[in-house]
């Protein structure tokens, strides 16, 4: 499809393949493998399996089409997808890096993913320096001859951290390294890595791009050189692939993605200024507000703040801003209480018993997540209705 088309129209048109039934809406190819006229013609195919449909682990019609909507997106030249967020991590790193190797990341990072970086790649000789995304002299610091990624997430979780991605772009293009930028708060409505010099971009389709907490998926969109010749081979033969099902799903999904996104944006702006204005509220993390550490930043590289707001709460004692902040989950009757995020329905999380509940207390209030920490993922609901939602708990 023509690269010239804006994104709205990509977000419904791009990638769509027809078969010989004309159908209007993206088919579903739930098959495990695929049917040959020959002998000859399943020679061929399989000689061909980047292009030729053989077997689902390889390439499935409907996984397809996802793959070069998102591309389209994101302003790459092709895209792998994968089962979930976390397989594409472990896609990216199996495929490019290999005993000995070195990865310089973001200490501010999904769970998860700090989990895999520190005890899981560490198996097989890979290891990684977590630095201070927003400090530039720490990721030149971290670097070493065999520094081979720069793994790195913006905003952060819960915290909104802004990492300059051109700035650290700059490095990892001197010293040689991957640039792997996690996409999942902003989606590629908002915020495109590759343009502003990340090699590859990495999703958790879990989030935005689904957007109605249905399915997981995930993905990589990069160089067609690396997607083919680096993630495609690890991919179809590793097996973490993403379910035709599950494409079709995230197909829909992105048809509303922008629209989504930015309506989620401006209600998070609205319940920001509200609860940096209310008394019982020690700080608010949103990088809409002017007050936002990195704010001149995320307006450079971001078209609107995104959905996740976190705010702390007062209290004299740590057991004090505890109680305060399960008052407010408590008291709410719209919000989920949930740890997952980029949903059309507003959830409301307490991280530090939760998603960062694992971590010990002083690594905990190292990353600056406190006691008194919610972190909320603002969805489509009335703005008003959600301000009202949260005031029930302040108030009480
Ligand atoms: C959820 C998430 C992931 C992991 O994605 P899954 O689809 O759950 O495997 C990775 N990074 C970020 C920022 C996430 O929010």
């Amino acid at each position: 499809m023509d690269e010239n088309f804006n994104f709205d129209t990509l977000a419904v048109r791009a990638g769509t393949l027809r078969s010989d039934f004309n159908e209007h809406s993206e088919a579903i190819f739930l098959t495990s493998s695929f049917v040959f006229k020959s002998a000859a013609h399943a020679a061929e195919s399989f000689k061909n399996a980047e292009e030729a449909y053989t077997y689902s682990r390889f390439t499935n019609p409907t996984v397809a089409m996802f793959q070069n909507r998102l591309a389209a997106l994101e302003g790459g030249e092709a895209c792998m997808a994968t089962a979930s967020g976390m397989a594409a991590i472990m896609s990216v790193v199996m495929c490019s890096m290999q005993q000995g190797d070195h990865l310089v990341s973001s200490k501010s990072l999904f769970g998860s993913t700090v989990g895999m970086f520190s005890q899981i790649f560490t198996k097989f000789g890979i290891t990684t320096t977590f630095v201070d995304p927003t400090n530039l002299d720490e990721w030149r610091a971290a670097v070493r001859p065999e520094t081979k990624m720069f793994f790195l997430e913006t905003p952060s979780n819960p915290l909104t951290e802004i990492a300059d991605i051109e700035a650290i772009g700059k490095i990892s293009k001197e010293v040689g390294a991957l640039f792997v930028v996690d996409n999942c708060f902003c989606s590629p409505a908002l915020q495109q890595p590759l343009k502003l010099g990340a090699d590859v971009v990495m999703h958790s389709a879990t989030k935005f791009l689904d957007g109605q907490g249905r399915v997981l998926g995930g993905a990589l969109v990069g160089s067609k050189q690396f997607i083919m010749e680096k993630v495609f081979p690890f991919v179809r033969s590793a097996g973490p692939t993403l379910s035709a099902f599950n494409a079709w799903v995230l197909l829909k999904g992105m048809e509303t993605l922008s629209l989504r996104v930015e309506k989620q944006s401006a209600n998070a702006l609205e319940i920001a200024r509200w609860l940096e204005t209310h008394p019982a509220i020690e700080r608010v993390f949103y990088p809409g507000l002017e007050s936002h550490p990195q704010y001149a930043i995320a307006k450079k590289q971001q078209k609107a703040g995104g959905a996740i707001v976190s705010f702390e709460l007062k209290g004299e004692t740590r057991e004090e801003q505890r109680a305060n902040a399960w008052r407010v989950i408590d008291a709410t009757k719209i919000c989920s209480i949930t740890g997952n995020l980029g949903d059309t329905r507003t959830t409301i999380t307490h991280p530090s018993t939760t998603t960062h509940g694992r971590l010990t207390p002083e690594v905990r209030e190292a990353a600056g997540i406190r006691e008194g920490l919610i972190r909320l993922a603002v969805g489509l609901e009335n703005a008003g209705d959600i301000r009202a939602d949260l005031e029930r708990g302040l108030n009480g």
